[in-house]
């Protein structure tokens, strides 16, 4: 039979490490290469510390044209690398081993602004938060926001096709972009999309985003802006149990009203949080909260309050907490946006999950999830985008400590399993990257799987970009029967 092949390594090649770092220091500048295994220290996870890859290399470019140089140089070596934005993803998406990583950080331009047509073009290394407090003074808003919105790129998002607690309303990022300009791993500069509206043809655009960086890097992205709702109202419902408010998740969406966000925070959720800096004045005592939130115009926002309010009560609110301005507002979101970090409190690492499922089965995956954490006698925090089904369970846990890990890791297997078996998925917006690649098959047929392989060889013929990542190497047909392409390992 023949071997699955395999994408050139640096590691094959030691003498000519720095002769590619000289020539790379030559492009962007000699202080933007980092070679030392202490530099590159801070590349070899994302925000899932679990994980850790040791790269060779890392690049800032600090111009598109420096940019496109540094592939150039490694497409005509045959290396492979890695794009990375702010490496907040949660999937170990942005890191590999022996590796070129191509960081993106330094092309933070804001390009252009159309406040007339609502659309900007952005370099990918600009921070989400960045661009919409750009836009903010024009009433005009960029929808998708990551809860990491504060230090994740706009690049990282398209690569991940972030989803955020507004997206229930608004849509994901694919919703939100309308063209890309990307450089092929072979060098090439094409364009996908387009900046005024609708083309024919094949939506290529479509399939890069959500790509996680093994089809090319973004070199800039235009994005479709919204103009500000006239109202916002944020809403806290607290309950004693659990499972009232995944049933009063459903009512809300069952009652036809489509909240712009809604958003479920657990009891060891709301008290990790409370003993952290993020704290946010939720009640300590209550097993269940939602976050809430209605915009639009005046009225039918007044309206739509009084009937989730009800329906929370109905269901078993205890109570339901009315932001009274932005102020408020804005501390009860920082309790949910920063609700990783608190977590960071508990233990030294944290695995994330990123499950979706369909919402009605909301109640009995909850009720799972708990019946496998005292299995495995874990501590589960569950803070997830309620509205859209896509969960979010999260274990505390020290890495260093086997025993730990590994009851931890077969609990998230467990958790896993029952939301496929539910009928779910097993990623919402964080991407396969490493932590998900081993669910692959169980949700994709072996057709599905190469055709996605096929999609890859399109835009990466010798899977050079962010190799490794999301559809296991051995479920691709044509992988294991053609040679990877070029695969030149001497310089
Ligand atoms: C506290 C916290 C909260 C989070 N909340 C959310 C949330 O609500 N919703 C959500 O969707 N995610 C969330 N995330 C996950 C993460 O922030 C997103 O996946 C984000 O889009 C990653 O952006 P980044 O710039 O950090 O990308 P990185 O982590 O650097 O990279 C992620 C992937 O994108 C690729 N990539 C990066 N830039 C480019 C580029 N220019 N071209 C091509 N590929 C590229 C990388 O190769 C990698 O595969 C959260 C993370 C944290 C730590």
């Amino acid at each position: 039979m023949t071997q699955p092949t395999r994408a050139p390594t640096l590691a094959h090649t030691p003498p000519t490490r720095s002769a590619i770092a000289e020539r790379l220091a030559e492009i962007v500048g000699e202080r933007h290469v980092l070679s030392r295994p202490s530099e590159l220290l801070v590349y070899n996870s994302d925000g899932l510390p679990g994980y850790r890859r040791q790269p060779r290399l890392a690049v800032f470019p600090g111009t598109r044209e420096e940019t496109i140089a540094v592939v150039r140089l490694l497409a005509d070596e045959g290396l492979p690398f890695v794009p990375r934005g702010a490496g907040t993803g949660l999937s170990g998406g942005a890191l590999a081993d022996d590796i070129v990583v191509i960081g993106l950080h330094r092309l933070k331009k804001i390009i252009s602004l159309d406040v007339e047509n609502r659309r900007a073009t952005v370099e990918p290394g600009v921070v989400n938060l960045r661009l919409n407090k750009h836009v903010a003074p024009h009433s005009l808003l960029y929808a998708p926001d990551p809860s990491s919105e504060a230090a994740c790129t706009i690049g990282g998002n398209v690569a991940e096709n972030a989803g955020g607690p507004h997206c229930l309303k608004y849509g994901v990022t694919l919703n939100h972009v309308l063209a890309m300009t990307v450089v092929l791993p072979s060098g090439e500069v094409v364009e996908l999309g387009s900046k005024v509206g609708e083309r024919d043809g094949y939506d290529l655009r479509g399939a890069f985003i959500g790509s996680e960086g093994c089809f090319g890097l973004a070199l800039d992205i235009t994005v479709k802006l919204m103009v500000k709702p006239q109202t916002v109202r944020t809403l806290l419902a607290d309950f004693t149990s659990v499972d009232q408010a995944a049933h009063v998740t459903s009512a809300i969406i069952a009652s036809g009203i489509v909240p712009a966000a809604l958003e479920f925070m657990d009891g060891p959720t709301i008290r990790v949080v409370e003993d952290s800096i993020y704290a946010a004045g939720y009640p300590r005592d209550a097993e269940a909260i939602l976050l809430i939130e209605l915009d639009g115009l005046d009225a039918g926002v007044s309206a739509d309050l009084e009937a989730v309010r009800r329906i929370c009560l109905d269901g078993g609110a205890r109570n339901v907490k009315v932001a009274r301005d932005d102020a408020e507002r804005m501390k009860l979101w920082q309790g949910r946006k920063k609700a990783f970090g608190a977590m960071g409190r508990l233990a030294p690492h944290l695995i994330v999950q990123d499950a979706v499922i369909p919402r009605t089965r909301l109640p009995d995956i909850l009720a799972t999830i708990r019946a496998i954490s005292e299995k495995y006698g874990v501590v589960v925090c569950n803070v997830f985008h309620a509205g859209d089904g896509n969960l979010h369970p999260n274990i505390a846990y020290s890495a260093d400590d086997p025993a730990e890990s590994e009851r931890v890791h077969k609990a998230m297997t467990e958790i896993m399993r029952a939301c496929i078996d539910a009928g779910g998925s097993i990623t919402g917006e964080h991407g396969v990257g490493l932590d998900k690649m081993g669910y692959m098959e169980s949700i994709f047929s072996e057709s599905s799987l190469n055709a996605m392989c096929e999609l890859r060889a399109v835009f990466d013929p010798e899977r050079r970009s962010n190799p490794g990542k999301v559809v296991p190497v051995h479920a691709c047909k044509e992988w294991h029967a053609v040679p990877g392409g070029r695969l030149r390992v001497s310089m």
